[in-house]
């Protein structure tokens, strides 16, 4: 069973225009994903495809003019808000995209100690500040003080020391450099190998296919493909979503070609398969509806034209 199943997850934001009018718009629909014990789910797409929305979601920290529909269950049990409350921080960890969640008024080495649970929080404190080259005066400095690629590194120290069942890390790796982003990728890896489920968000497709058990590709508000990492081989031709396919020749490794088009707006979706406007293979039908979501080859598939 999923420790994390999200199903069919929609948001929309209610936002006012310059006349007043109240407008509704969808962000989010119909997103599929499920993350099991010891295992690194991947959730790669560009900016605005959702990722960050998934993970505010599951954590219960939207803002008050999201609305939500779709169930996401936890340890197979619906994710209420309390329940979201009483994990948070605790059995699922978040590591924001923002260093401005740190507490601008504490000492960083203190805000690592307070997430330790059992036995000598200081140690553990310098002991992962040691694993992530963080220097020993660092412990004493307040989060202005810090660089942005040690501000990264203290959010990453508070959840490797929390103890945690769920990781969900949004963007971790930007501004480290490549040894201890490194270090980094090999700490998520470690965590899944010891039973820990981690999520992580990002746009860098290469650094996640080192680490990652399976892929989750979005666009433009809901996951088109859940694929195993292996299937990110050759050509692309064991992917099952056009997107995808695009996505991994896009890499300057493979072919470097870039995508025609650019990904939707919320406020302008297009009726039907989401993708279908820089799709190759569309046909008419594909503009008809959006396709539904649905088991394929071990992975997860949008298209109606998938085998
Ligand atoms: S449903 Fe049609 S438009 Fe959408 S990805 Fe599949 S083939 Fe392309």
């Amino acid at each position: 069973m999923p420790i994390l199943e999200v199903e069919n997850l929609s948001i929309s934001f209610n936002q006012y225009t310059s006349s007043f009018k109240q407008n509704n718009i969808q962000v989010i629909s119909s997103l599929n994903v499920s993350l099991e014990e010891g295992e690194i789910l991947a959730v790669v797409g560009a900016s605005g495809s959702g990722k960050s929305l998934l993970a505010h979601a599951i954590l219960g920290i939207l803002p008050d003019n999201a609305t939500i529909s779709g169930t996401i269950y936890y340890n197979g049990e619906v994710l209420t808000a309390s329940k979201q409350a009483s994990l948070r921080g605790k059995e699922v960890a978040f590591i924001p995209q923002s260093t401005n969640y740190l507490d601008p008024l504490m000492r960083v080495g203190n805000q690592v100690r307070t997430s330790v649970k059992t036995g000598d929080a200081t140690a553990a404190q310098r002991a992962v500040f040691k694993r992530l080259h963080l220097q020993p005066t660092v412990e004493n400095m307040y989060p202005f003080q810090l660089s942005g690629g040690m501000a990264r590194r203290t959010l990453l120290s508070t959840a490797i020391v929390s103890d945690a069942k769920v990781i969900i890390a949004d963007e971790p790796t930007p501004g480290l450099d490549p040894v201890v982003m490194k270090e980094a990728l090999n700490n998520f890896r470690e965590f899944a190998d010891n039973g820990c489920a981690v999520m992580l968000i990002t746009h860098d497709i290469e650094s996640a296919l080192t680490i990652a058990d399976k892929i989750a590709v979005f666009y433009a508000g809901t996951t088109v493909e859940v694929a195993p990492v292996e299937d990110f081989t050759g050509d692309g031709e064991a992917l099952r979503h056009p997107y995808s396919k695009a996505l991994w020749r896009a890499l300057p490794q493979n072919d470097f070609i870039p995508i025609p088009g650019s990904q939707p707006h919320p406020s302008a979706l297009p009726t039907g398969c989401l993708f279908a406007p820089r799709c190759k293979e569309a046909i008419l039908e594909c503009g008809k509806k959006q396709p539904e979501m649905r088991n394929l080859r071990n992975g997860m598939v949008r298209c109606i034209h998938a085998t």
